[in-house]
């Protein structure tokens, strides 16, 4: 049995008729991960009960009892909180870190019996868009080891790319599911805003972060999606979504052209682009040209709001309350138990280079005198962007755009920030507004002799992702 094309659905049905274990099923991962972690560096821990975990699912499997997840590995993003275990955020500051209790997402995928495999590399706190932030090194992209996996959950979306998962978690603020899931070919939803209780992610921007699954398919990502949403009494800004009746002509989708004409979008990321939309043509959908006025702010609207609320979700770490500690000066006053050294010298220490800097550019954008200018004028466009989404989504079911600019780029190559964040351009958005959106491989480009993965995404209504489903079946032709 080849084992490496095998879906959640597919291995539910062979768990579940006995053609398969549990317990093969999670050796079969264990070892792919031998074989390749060192090289693509996705796993920051591979736990050490895999087995057992296994073993205990195949006894509710045994009994009958199994949920659609029972028994199915998957991989952790490293800012999801597991009772008992290491969670690090790839970060010094937390390198020791053991997580108390358990997130909502993991009590979720604990009661469906699933097998956690391990914690996946990510941009330390989840600001990146590359892996290359993490203090614990950079995670390959599987179709050319020079090239990154994407961030900031490029650990999760390798994992799934490269076999050594059958699906995952990411988390995502402005696109750190869907543009790992695009450089590595595999599926990436970033849900409604609210669907997915929050309680026991690490924060970021908490007016913007999401957890989100990553998978081969469509069905996949469904059926994790279904099990991690609801409302949570431990997340106040949890929804419950309403069952919606799914309009059946849902066959518009809105194309912002403008942002195609933008500098600094590569030719074949066009070029792929123009079939994809061919192709969405040919099965049926009218494709209408729309036009967002405002959605080029998106970028600029989202590097203050996110800084903003990363300054203030950053203040926990400061040596006190969790993880590392860094004694302040002796021969000050108050000696090594100097609170301020402590703060400076643990943050200095613990925090990577963009943490800082997220920080800084924070703290600026909220300060006196430069609030309302920053911050406050955010806001207000924040505001404007969401009503030009509403009034778009009058007209069409679904906003089509490429998931990136470009395919997978160099490790190393984007020395300069602002070029990093550049790449953001086309995923932010759904985060401002909360909408949910998803990136489905879409073909490939074929650079310096490598095949590198491409991906388009569709943005939808709130609590409209079976929207997402429907029309990604088509498009994948499942
Ligand atoms: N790349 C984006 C950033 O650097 C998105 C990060 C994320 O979604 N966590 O902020």
């Amino acid at each position: 049995m080849n084992l490496s094309e095998l879906t959640i659905k597919k291995a539910r049905e062979l768990l579940d008729s006995k053609q398969l274990s549990a317990i093969d099923l999670a050796k079969y991962y264990l070892k792919n991960i031998e074989e390749k972690n060192k090289d693509l560096n996705v796993y920051l821990e591979v736990f050490s009960d895999v087995i057992k975990q296994a073993e205990d699912a195949q006894k509710i499997i045994n009994k009958g009892e199994a949920k659609e997840l029972t028994g199915i590995p998957l991989a952790i993003k490293d800012n999801i909180l597991i009772k008992g275990r290491k969670v690090s955020a790839a970060s010094k500051i937390l390198e020791n870190y053991t997580a108390t209790y358990d997130a909502t997402v993991i009590k979720k995928l604990k009661e469906e019996g699933a097998v956690f495999l391990g914690r996946t590399n990510m941009d330390e706190f989840a600001m990146g868009g590359s892996t290359e932030n993490s203090a614990f090194g950079v995670t390959k992209n599987p179709y050319d080891l020079e090239r990154v996996a994407g961030g900031s959950s490029g650990g999760s979306a390798v994992a799934v790319a490269a076999d050594i998962a059958m699906a995952s978690l990411g988390s995502d603020t402005g696109g750190s599911v869907r543009e790992p899931a695009s450089f590595c070919g595999v599926l990436g939803l970033k849900p409604t805003y609210g669907s997915v209780s929050r309680y026991g992610l690490m924060a970021m921007g908490s007016s913007l972060d999401v957890i989100g699954p990553i998978a081969k398919t469509i069905s996949d990502t469904e059926i994790i999606f279904n099990a991690i949403k609801g409302v949570d009494k431990m997340d106040s800004t949890s929804i419950e979504m309403e069952s919606r009746i799914l309009n059946p002509e849902s066959r518009t989708i809105g194309v912002p052209y403008h942002l195609m004409n933008q500098e600094g979008i590569s030719l074949d990321v066009k070029k792929n682009f123009e079939e994809s939309v061919e192709k969405l043509k040919n099965l049926g959908f009218e494709i209408i040209n729309i036009s967002l006025p405002n959605i080029d702010k998106s970028l600029a609207v989202y590097y203050i709001i996110m800084p903003a609320e990363v300054s203030s979700n950053m203040a926990r770490y400061d040596g006190v309350k969790y993880g590392l500690r860094e004694d302040g000066d002796p021969s000050t006053p108050l000696g090594a138990g100097n609170l301020l050294d402590v703060y400076k010298k643990t943050r200095g220490k613990g925090f990577g280079k963009e943490v800082r800097r997220r920080i800084i550019l924070g703290t600026y954008v909220l300060s006196t005198g430069y609030y309302d200018a920053y911050y406050g004028k955010a806001l207000q466009v924040r505001r404007i962007i969401k009503d030009e989404f509403a009034q778009a989504f009058k007209k069409v079911d679904a906003i089509l755009t490429p998931t990136t600019p470009s395919p997978a780029f160099k490790i190393g190559e984007k020395s300069d920030p602002l070029e990093m964040y550049l790449a953001d351009i086309f995923t932010v958005t759904a985060n401002i507004v909360g909408c949910p959106a998803i990136s489905l491989p879409s073909g490939f480009a074929e650079i310096d002799g490598k095949k590198l993965p491409l991906g388009i995404q569709l943005t939808v209504p709130h609590m409209d992702e079976d929207i997402l489903f429907n029309i990604g079946k088509k498009f994948l032709n499942e």
